[in-house]
């Protein structure tokens, strides 16, 4: 059966299922009577004839409708699904005028919201207008967007983890679990002596403290060095399950800082960020990097300790990133003076970060500037 064909001709959800159940694809029902419609599938007459004015029409591209059904999560722009589960792609400037079926034009509606934006001539109480739909869709996405944003966030979903600082993140999970880490590949890390047989980490083997290469994820063969980072994102994403990460976003928008109480929430960031790498090689005097960026009055900082870079290409990364997911929890709030300009600046330790599978698109953007900028910039 097929749905989407059906959505794409602009026919509401709850009528689909109902010809599902039935039976009867669109091509069927493009090509059978009407009043074999109305006879032999008891279909209602109006909403037969409509269906079939519908399939008259271009369908809209299949790739347009998915994503806009899913930048509205399958819901109404205007009542989120307060008035029905059942939704319909609505051309906001009608499709008999200019037939236009670009994303712009499209809205998710439901079958009553949709009903109220098509009311015409003489009973216009009521009535939605174009301008209020495109409204309602421009901030519909934008809150689906944060929500895709702080679900994906909370389940762990990282693409790749670039950073996971071991000490901080066990400290984390032995508060929570007053137990060694475990995960399935903890069994496999004790074999190799990464792990104690208690399930600790080996620090005398891991050796980051002393010697040339003091990088835990870095001192053995790739394959040993993805299994140790894989247990360690996996003992993170646990702690994910215990925890809520508020996004910073929302703590950047706090006007009294004071009786909030923020330090010492846990929060995440998704975003574009400025930063520095590591010299080279990385060793006990090797500076910590920061990453940063500035938004109206605010200076958000991570201090990150390069030992725990997942890899060289983490470390070619840091500053070349578009975009980053970092967790951490706000160790202070002060103030920080920097390039003349007074900022609330917060301090945040980082836990783990790495590319985000959901991002927001962000007006302005913020991005990286290159690294020689950068030294000019933070001294
Ligand atoms: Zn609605
Ligand atoms: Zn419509």
């Amino acid at each position: 059966m097929n749905t989407e064909t059906y959505i794409q001709y602009g026919i509401p959800s709850d009528w689909v299922k109902i010809f599902e159940t039935k039976n009867i694809s669109a091509t069927t029902f493009k090509n059978t009577p009407l009043k074999q419609l109305v006879d032999k599938y008891g279909i209602e007459e109006s909403q037969a004839k409509f269906v079939k004015d519908c399939l008259k029409r271009t369908p809209i591209d299949e790739e347009i409708a998915q994503q806009l059904l899913e930048r509205n999560r399958y819901v109404c722009c205007l009542c989120k699904g307060q008035k029905s589960d059942a939704y319909i792609i609505h051309h906001i400037t009608p499709y008999a005028k200019t037939q236009d079926n670009s994303y712009d034009n499209l809205a998710v509606l439901c079958p009553n919201d949709h009903d109220l934006a098509h009311r015409e001539g003489q009973n216009l109480t009521n009535k939605i207008s174009p301008e209020q739909i495109k409204k309602s869709k421009e901030n519909w996405e934008k809150e689906v967007e944060e929500l895709n944003v702080r679900i994906a966030s909370q389940n762990g979903e990282i693409s790749e983890a670039d950073f996971i600082n071991i000490p901080r993140v066990v400290e984390l999970y032995f508060r929570l679990y007053k137990e060694v880490p475990n995960t399935k590949y903890s069994e496999e890390l004790k074999s190799r002596l990464f792990l104690n047989q208690n399930g600790n980490i080996n620090h005398k083997f891991l050796n980051w403290t002393y010697g040339n290469t003091v990088t835990p994820f870095m001192s053995f063969d790739p394959l040993d060095n993805a299994t140790l980072s894989l247990h360690f994102e996996e003992v993170f994403i646990k702690i994910l399950a215990k925890i809520e990460f508020t996004d910073l976003d929302l703590l950047l928008n706090k006007t009294s800082l004071k009786n909030d109480n923020l330090v010492g929430k846990f929060c995440f960031y998704v975003g574009g960020l400025y930063g520095n790498r590591p010299i080279l090689p990385i060793d006990e005097k090797t500076q910590c990097c920061h990453l940063y960026f500035h938004r109206g009055k605010f200076f958000s900082e991570w201090i990150v300790d390069p030992k725990y870079l997942r890899s060289s290409s983490s470390i070619d990364r840091l500053a070349n990133r578009t975009e980053y997911i970092v967790y951490g929890r706000i160790r202070s709030i002060g103030e920080k003076e920097w390039k003349r300009k007074k900022y609330i600046h917060y301090d945040i330790r980082p836990y783990l970060f790495g590319l985000p599978t959901k991002t927001k698109s962000r007006r302005p953007l913020i991005h990286y500037i290159d690294k020689d900028e950068y030294y000019d910039e933070f001294e």
